[in-house]
């Protein structure tokens, strides 16, 4: 029953996208790239409970960097660091994808990348403008494997 399940979650792997396992934006955990490192911003990045942390400029959908827990690590809160001195220092690497992937490439980017975290965007050419890419949100490892080895 269990194996069969986990089978039929890898197959539906080839159907699936992106779409359907992202954490939307309003759901995702970030903190403003001007944010000062001081007692009350560290510990509550520590008790967020997340390891990646999307870092934006502005408004959320303009996530610029991405921050981990542990880089706040040799941080001394006394020191008022300026958020962006550290995500400068340790630098990670943005990942985009397409809401529109689907989930076994998606697996297959988790795979060769080193970041198990990527930003899902999807083209907006609702409007009257020029059609741009907006950020619906995040998907990470973790939201590929729940598929498949969810029990329905
Ligand atoms: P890890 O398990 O590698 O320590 P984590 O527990 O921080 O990392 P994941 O296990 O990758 O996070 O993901 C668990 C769930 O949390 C997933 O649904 C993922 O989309 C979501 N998630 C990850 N980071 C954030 C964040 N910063 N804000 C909101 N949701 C997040
Ligand atoms: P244009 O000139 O067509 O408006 P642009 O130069 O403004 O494009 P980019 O800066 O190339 O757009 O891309 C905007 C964001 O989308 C970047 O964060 C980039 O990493 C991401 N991106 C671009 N192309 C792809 C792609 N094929 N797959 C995933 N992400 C992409």
């Amino acid at each position: 029953k269990e194996e069969l399940n986990i089978i039929q979650g890898a197959l539906e792997l080839r159907v699936k996208t992106v779409e359907s396992v992202l954490t939307q934006l309003k759901d995702c955990y970030m903190v403003s790239s001007d944010a000062v490192l001081d007692f009350n911003t560290m510990s509550e990045m520590m008790q967020s409970g997340y390891t990646r942390i999307p870092v934006y400029e502005g408004e959320k959908s303009n996530i610029v960097d991405l921050l981990y827990v542990k880089d706040l690590a040799f941080v001394d809160p006394d020191d008022c660091t300026p958020l962006k001195t550290i995500s400068k220092f340790y630098n990670h690497p943005l990942h985009f994808v397409f809401i529109d992937t689907k989930l076994d490439a998606m697996l297959e980017e988790f795979k060769k990348g080193k970041s198990h975290l990527a930003i899902v965007q999807r083209v907006n050419n609702e409007g009257e403008g020029d059609p741009f890419y907006e950020v619906m949100g995040i998907v990470t490892l973790e939201d590929v494997i729940e598929e498949i080895i969810k029990s329905e």
